[in-house]
């Protein structure tokens, strides 16, 4: 219909719920949405934060420890070079597993510090670590396999493996063992299905960890089974209390057809927004994962991987204060998080997330973690995510990736809310 046709007055249609002209005949049959997409939920993380966002928008004062990022600035250097990419008219497809110079820079990263030695052709660049692992996971997985998921687990990980058409098998790690992640625990849940282990240490939710010589035992397990370890190592740079960073990658030399990291420039360069991460593994898989890619998103963000590269480039020398400042926070909230009554929490050994017990702020009506999520909305305007997103009850995960006053503002608002109930 051209411009000068459109009639003045439009209704609401009672079945699509959108806007139609006035006295317009629609022809009606409900759109099926795949059994796949119904079967799935919005990813807590980001609903929570949508729900934060929304509330901050119509004026209300929410402090919003949901959702995972750094509240700094990306790294000026990244920044500078992206724009000047931009400016240069670095604005086309590139080639579809990323530039070279960054996928030759993660190589030679990998190497300097795991002693690595994957090249380029083993390392793809995506939009995200959730790209990588999406892919993987298509790459990897058939209808009837399983995968081994720790639990608490970062609320992507089990529904991209079904989306696989894969089941994933949860293994619950211990609060009362600051939930390390134990070789001994995973291996017993593989069967004859199992193709792969899919392990996040430091863990988003719960910050535990699995030490060097359990991580060894699991990668000579999963050598001897043909199973294949995707180490998702996210958090690998935050690591607190002088514990050594424990990497995977370090075992991909002997066992090149079992290792398989993924990493992210989100958290550790404060670039959640541009979108990149990547996998480095043996090359047939990555070679795979690139015939995904160029069905899926082609290349990544052509001007971000430029900025991604200057970041990769400075090195971590001038980042490291940043880095050190995730330690400062948590050492400064866990104490006061632990004052607050009905709320018990051990120091993450990793990631930036408190993953507080909150059962002893159950009652009145509250019975679950949702619902103490709710209440944390509603009664001190505090956005937490509730631990059952993460498939454990009993707890909420506050990031402490936020602003120190952030942080304070939330301890003092809870105080009054937990004194009150
Ligand atoms: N893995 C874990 C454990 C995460 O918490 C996240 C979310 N940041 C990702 C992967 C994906 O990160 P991104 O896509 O932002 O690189
Ligand atoms: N990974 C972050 C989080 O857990 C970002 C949101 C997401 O990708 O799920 O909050």
């Amino acid at each position: 219909m051209c411009l000068a046709q459109r009639p003045l007055v439009y209704i609401v249609s009672t079945e699509t719920r959108q806007f139609i002209p006035a006295g317009a005949v629609i022809r009606f049959a409900a759109m099926k949405i795949s059994a796949r997409a119904q079967s799935l939920t919005e990813s807590a993380t980001l609903s929570v934060a949508r729900k934060a966002r929304e509330l901050k928008a119509a004026g209300v004062d929410i402090v919003d420890l949901s959702v995972g990022e750094p509240n700094f600035p990306s790294p000026e250097v990244a920044v500078s070079a992206a724009t000047e990419a931009l400016a240069k008219g670095f604005t086309r497809y590139t080639g579809n597993a990323g530039i070279p110079d960054l996928r030759e820079a993660l190589a030679s990263d990998y190497r300097q510090r795991h002693g690595s030695f994957w090249t380029t052709d083993q390392v793809i660049v995506t939009v995200g670590a959730k790209m990588a692992l999406f892919q993987l996971a298509q790459a990897l997985f058939e209808e009837g396999d399983e995968a081994v998921v720790p639990s608490p687990y970062w609320v992507s990980l089990p529904e991209q493996v079904r989306l696989a058409g894969a089941e994933p098998v949860i293994v619950t790690t211990r609060a009362e063992d600051g939930f390390s992640i134990r070789a001994g625990a995973l291996l017993e849940a593989v069967t004859n299905r199992t193709r792969a282990i899919l392990l996040n240490s430091p863990c988003n939710p719960s910050g535990g960890m699995i030490d060097a010589a359990e991580l060894e035992i699991l990668v000579r397990a999963c050598a001897d089974r043909g199973l294949v370890l995707i180490a998702d190592e996210t958090y690998e740079r935050f690591v607190y209390g002088g514990r050594a960073t424990v990497s995977a990658a370090a075992f991909a030399t002997e066992f090149p057809e079992t290792v398989v990291v993924v990493g992210s420039f989100s958290k550790t360069y404060a670039m959640t927004g541009w979108r990149l991460g990547y996998a480095l593994g043996p090359q047939r898989l990555i070679a795979a994962l690139a015939k995904i890619q160029s069905h899926a998103t082609s290349n990544p963000t052509s001007f971000a991987m430029v900025g991604a590269l200057a970041a990769l480039r400075q090195g971590e020398a001038q980042w490291l204060e940043r880095l050190k400042e995730f330690e400062a926070r948590r050492d400064f909230f866990l104490p006061w998080l632990n004052r607050l009554p009905g709320i018990e929490c051990a120091a993450p050994a990793g990631a930036f997330y408190a993953f507080p017990n909150v059962t002893g702020c159950y009652g009145d009506g509250r019975g679950d973690s949702t619902a103490v999520a709710e209440w944390f909305l509603e009664g001190a305007r505090v956005a937490v995510v509730p631990g059952i997103a993460f498939g454990y009850e009993g707890h909420v995960r506050m990031s402490f990736a936020a602003a120190r006053e952030d942080l304070q503002e939330v301890y003092s608002r809870l105080q009054v809310l937990l004194s009150g109930a």
